[in-house]
């Protein structure tokens, strides 16, 4: 049987297509490479430009029981000093908000959705694929099974949303070069811990010179005493060890030194990373943005398209847009082939400059302007270090480049 699009992913891009494909009435099947999807990986952050989408996808009530919708964004430098707070989601005028999930339950949301929507066999487990061989009329994709077999599966048209080992992006782009380091390696980690702030705030504090705290919680009322699991991030200059995985294992004492004494009167840092069960470790790497992605029935969604830094809280909005953007584009063109061209016509220049703005100015921007202005020293006040105007202009330039700026989306 030909499956009209297969789709090769099912993470947060090739779930969120399976969905924007259903309501668009075009066919479609997901095939995952683990064998039971299971929570994986820990906090992760939808900005409004991606929570709409949700929205019309009708998941905004389930994400919301899941999830909790951040208020404020806050900047402090390493000696605990405030430099700037920005409401966020509809705190800040938005019509959706911004949430901050564990992408586990992320995950889930998707994955239910698809399965009530689509019927139980659209997501496909255990199908790891090994080749995509295109023809003029279809694509013939092979997968490997758990029990070593290979299994065969015919398409009209295949899209790689398999994340950042892509099998798609390496066939169709051989001779790409390396991913490239950023020179900075991230810690990840959950703690249970009583609200901090708001309860609903996104802290980050520090410089990656000497530390960089991001601090956000993905849960509320874990336990009877309403503490919230609050997902934290640690980055630090650091020479490169490690390969790409999300699921490695890290180790405290590889951080803890740094953030010794930042024990502030809102936080104390150290309790707080010390209190996590268990600890992960990523290299901040990323791809230079790709000449192209796709053949006429064969393209590539989500990181497998543009993996960047995580550094914007884009990773997974822009896998949810591009979903977007293609399910329409299949939508309203009469071929495959010009679907597809419509599609990286519009994504491949948007989320290319998304990787390069997280590799230079992403809203992090702030606690590099702040640490060399101020020679990494206590400010007297920070009026005197940077200006209001100046800090809205690098989290504006921002939200302009990632699409999530609050004109265009109260235009939309
Ligand atoms: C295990 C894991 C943990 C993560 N943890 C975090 C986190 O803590 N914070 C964060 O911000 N981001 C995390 N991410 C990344 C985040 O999900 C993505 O950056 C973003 O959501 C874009 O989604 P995506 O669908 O492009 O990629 P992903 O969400 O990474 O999904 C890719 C999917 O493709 C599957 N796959 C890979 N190769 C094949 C193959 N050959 N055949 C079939 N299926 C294949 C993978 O198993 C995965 O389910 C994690 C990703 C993974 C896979």
């Amino acid at each position: 049987m030909t499956v009209p699009v297969a789709i090769v992913g099912g993470g947060i891009g090739g779930l969120a297509l399976a969905l924007e494909l259903h309501a668009a009435g075009v066919e479609c099947r997901v095939f995952e490479s683990v064998p039971r999807l299971s929570a994986v990986g820990v906090g992760i952050n939808l900005l409004p430009h991606a929570t709409r989408q949700l929205d019309r996808l009708g998941l905004l009530p389930q994400l919301s029981a899941a999830a909790v919708s951040t208020r404020e964004s806050v900047f402090f430098n390493r000696f605990g000093q405030h430099i700037h707070t920005e409401p966020t989601g509809v705190a800040a005028g938005y019509r959706w908000p911004q949430f901050s999930i564990h992408r586990g339950d992320l995950q889930a949301v998707l994955a239910d959705a698809v399965r009530a929507r689509l019927g139980p066999d659209a997501l496909v487990t255990g199908h790891t694929c090994v080749d995509a061989a295109e023809d003029s009329t279809g694509v013939t994709l092979t997968f490997a099974l758990p029990d070593g077999t290979t299994t065969t599966q015919r398409a009209a048209a295949v899209v790689g949303c398999d994340g950042i080992h892509s099998a798609i992006r390496k066939q169709l782009h051989p001779d790409e070069g390396e991913p490239v380091y950023s020179g900075y390696t991230m810690w990840r980690g959950v703690t249970v811990h009583e609200p901090i702030r708001s309860g609903a705030s996104m802290i980050r504090a520090g410089w990656l010179a000497t530390g960089k705290l991001v601090v956000y919680p993905i849960r509320d009322a874990v336990d009877a005493a309403g503490r919230q699991l609050v997902n934290w991030v640690v980055e630090i200059e650091t020479p490169q060890h490690t390969g790409r995985d999300w699921n490695r294992a890290g180790r405290a004492e590889d951080f803890l030194g740094h953030f010794a004494d930042w024990h502030f009167d809102w936080l104390d840092v150290p309790a707080l990373l010390r209190g996590a069960e268990s600890v992960l470790e990523y290299p901040m790497v990323d791809q230079d943005p790709l000449p192209w992605w796709g053949t006429a029935r064969v393209t590539l969604l989500g990181d497998a398209a543009h993996p960047m830094v995580p550094r914007g809280s884009n990773g997974g909005g822009q896998a949810i847009l591009d979903a977007a953007a293609l399910a329409k584009a299949l939508r309203t063109h009469a071929t495959i082939p010009d679907a597809f061209a419509a599609y990286e016509q519009l994504r491949r220049p948007a989320t290319a400059a998304v990787v390069r703005a997280n590799r230079t100015n992403p809203p992090d921007a702030i606690l590099r302007e702040v640490y060399e202005r101020t020679g990494d020293r206590p400010f007297d006040t920070i009026g005197e270090v940077i200006t209001e105007s100046e800090l809205d202009a690098i989290l504006t330039n921002y939200k302009r480049t990632a699409g999530y700026s609050l004109t265009a989306l109260s235009e939309a």
